[in-house]
């Protein structure tokens, strides 16, 4: 049995003339003999106004009927499409989740798959052509509903190509030709790539690329599924995730990516005192306050600043958790209009001088840094929102991308 998993995303599916874009894609590879598993989102937008009702109910929704109410956008999406393949003589059938059962943990809201039953499917298979699965959910081994984050479906994806065996292809339908040089809605310079290797993919979705989630990157990585990246509105081959080969490690820069889901929390005259930094971040880890970038200036008299950036949506728990942790500090400060924007290429590891043609590009550009950080495979710098659109255009450009 050739068995092809093709991933659609929200805008994929956002209406009745796009699902049946969606079915041409379906047809198509049953017809070159595959069975389809189809792995769907929730109709564009769906989550966000799901999200936004529940905020209109409840200040501080419970995690874990916030993801019952959520994972009811993919359950629209598959049973309208399976309806849709039913009326072009397609033996389908719809699956949620649970009904698998991808198995996850109890982290509601941004759940870890543990285990999927892929025999459940491969029986299914066996009498029907293709199954169509709502991304994005799971549950928990004792029976509650739960969702992997926010562009789980390409997570969802992945690994039901991995469960399902070795040789299941994974190709992951956007609204975009493939995986490009940084965003094209940013950039009209940017073009797309024809392959790209798991670990920079990987530091580019880490750093904001939400063209794939990250998790769905590592599975692929982890366990070699052969993903490529494809528009639902065309016929473009799409870019193709591979192992790093030593073509890829002669180009220093791979992309551009950029998050603007950064908030900074300065802690303002900080004692400088041994233990000063665990009695910060040890009560933020303990709340499950992801911190990015950390900086302490040098000391003076004693004292210091210490700064770092979290997500937007957990600054008001950052803020809260540290009011509480009664931290020896003169005052605290906190921001929101502020961006990273990094420079990514497993090229970096072998050549230097990238940081310098980073630095020197911004400041000629008149871009001022707030924060830097860096890693073997890429450099990091926290700029002001306003300059985010300059400084991708200014480095897609400064690496002849
Ligand atoms: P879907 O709903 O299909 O999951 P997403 O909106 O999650 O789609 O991801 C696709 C979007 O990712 C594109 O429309 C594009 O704006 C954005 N994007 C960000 N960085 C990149 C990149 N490097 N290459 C391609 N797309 C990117
Ligand atoms: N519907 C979910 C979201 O909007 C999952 C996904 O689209 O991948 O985040
Ligand atoms: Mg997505």
């Amino acid at each position: 049995m050739r068995i092809l998993v093709q991933k659609f995303g929200g805008s994929s599916v956002a209406d009745l003339e796009c699902m049946k874009k969606v079915r041409a894609k379906v047809l198509a590879a049953h017809e070159e003999g595959y069975k389809v598993v189809v792995v769907l989102s929730a109709r564009y937008g769906q989550t966000n106004s799901l999200l936004e009702r529940a905020y209109q109910w409840s200040d501080e929704p419970d995690l874990a009927e916030l993801d019952v109410l959520l994972t009811t956008g993919e359950q629209e999406s598959v049973a309208l499409f399976a309806m849709l393949l039913k009326d072009a003589g397609i033996k389908a059938r719809s699956f949620l989740g649970f009904q698998i059962p991808l198995i996850s943990d109890d982290a509601f809201g941004n759940a870890r798959i543990d285990e999927i039953d892929a025999a459940s499917l491969r029986k299914a298979l066996e009498t029907y052509d293709v199954l169509v699965v709502a991304g994005f959910q799971g549950r928990t081994r004792d029976m509650r509903l739960t969702t992997l984050g926010r562009g789980g479906s390409d997570t969802s994806a992945v690994a039901l190509a991995a469960a399902l065996g070795e040789g299941t292809l994974c190709d992951i339908y956007t609204d975009v030709d493939g995986v490009y040089t940084t965003d094209p809605r940013l950039c009209k310079d940017a073009h797309k790539v024809d392959r790209i290797s798991y670990d920079e993919m990987l530091e580019m979705a880490s750093m904001g690329a939400k063209v794939l989630q990250i998790r769905s990157v590592e599975i692929a990585e982890k366990y070699n599924v052969p993903v490529r990246v494809r528009s639902t509105f065309s016929n473009d081959p799409g870019t193709l995730l591979t192992k790093e080969d030593s073509m890829m490690e002669s180009v220093l820069v791979s992309g551009i990516a950029f998050d603007k889901d950064q908030a900074r929390v300065t802690l303002c005259d900080v004692r400088d005192r041994p233990g000063i930094a665990a009695s910060i971040f040890s009560p933020l880890g303990e709340a499950g306050i992801v911190v990015d970038m950390i900086i302490q200036t040098a000391s003076r008299d004693g004292v210091t600043d210490m700064a770092f950036t979290v997500s937007r949506k957990d600054l008001k728990r950052t803020l809260d958790t540290l009011g509480k942790a009664n931290v020896e500090c003169s005052h605290i400060e906190s921001a929101q209009n502020i961006s990273k924007v990094s420079v990514v290429g497993v090229g970096m590891r072998n050549h230097s001088g990238a940081a310098g043609r980073v630095f020197n590009a911004l400041y000629k550009a008149g871009v001022n840094l707030i924060m830097i950080s860096t890693s073997e495979v890429k450099i990091s710098c926290l700029v002001d929102d306003a300059d985010l659109e300059l400084a991708v255009n200014v480095l897609h450009k400064e690496f002849n991308l």
